[in-house]
């Protein structure tokens, strides 16, 4: 059973200009694409064909890179959807308060995460994450991921230039200031804590 492109949660239209509709066209429509396509060719006719995504990414890690960057990236994408909103939504009374104990207060949840967006060195991804109770921010390089991790990730944004390069050109720190300021999906990340375990891909 090959793996879908998940349709994005929104119309192509709802994060600009954040993220423009041309850009959701490449970033959704071809580099998504490319890597469930990829995936799916390396895994057709093995036993990963039946598999959940998460094992896939989990089975692969450490022995198989390009099957698991492909997986890994399948996972991020869709995740990564998801974490935006064409309005920012609120987080439930639990996240919020989880928020103000570990960084303080919303504010300097954001201002980490644009800090640790700009700082991340090449391509990868910045992650709001939930362990044994506490929030942190984290970074994976490249196509990594926290699917499998043992963090619970509550949000992620692609700090990779194809994420920005048509609305932002080389201004990482304006992407990560338009989509930080008004369009993360608190309430997702709500239902990512309220489950306490890592999301799966909804194929
Ligand atoms: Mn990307």
């Amino acid at each position: 059973m090959a793996f879908n492109l998940i349709e994005l949660p929104y119309p192509d239209t709802a994060l600009a200009p954040a993220i423009s509709a041309e850009t959701l066209s490449f970033h959704h429509g071809k580099h998504h694409k490319a890597y469930v396509d990829k995936m799916n060719a390396a895994i057709e006719g093995t036993a990963h064909d039946s598999a959940s995504l998460e094992s896939v990414v989990a089975a692969a890690r450490g022995s198989n890179a390009g099957l698991f960057n492909n997986a890994a990236q399948t996972w991020n994408h869709a995740f990564y959807w998801h974490s935006m909103a064409a309005n920012e939504t609120a987080p439930s009374a639990d996240l919020a308060a989880k928020i103000d104990e570990a960084f303080g207060s919303m504010d300097e949840l954001k201002a980490q995460l644009k800090a640790r967006g700009a700082g991340h060195f090449a391509s990868g991804w910045v992650w709001l994450a939930e362990k044994g109770g506490k929030l942190s921010i984290e970074e994976t390089h490249d196509g990594d991921t926290l699917a499998d991790s043992g963090f619970n990730p509550l949000l992620t944004i692609d700090v990779w230039e194809h994420a920005y390069y048509i609305d932002h050109r080389n201004a990482r720190p304006a992407y990560l200031d338009a989509v930080v300021d008004g369009k993360l999906n608190f309430a997702f990340a709500s239902e990512n804590l309220a489950r306490g375990s890592a999301w799966t891909y909804p194929n």
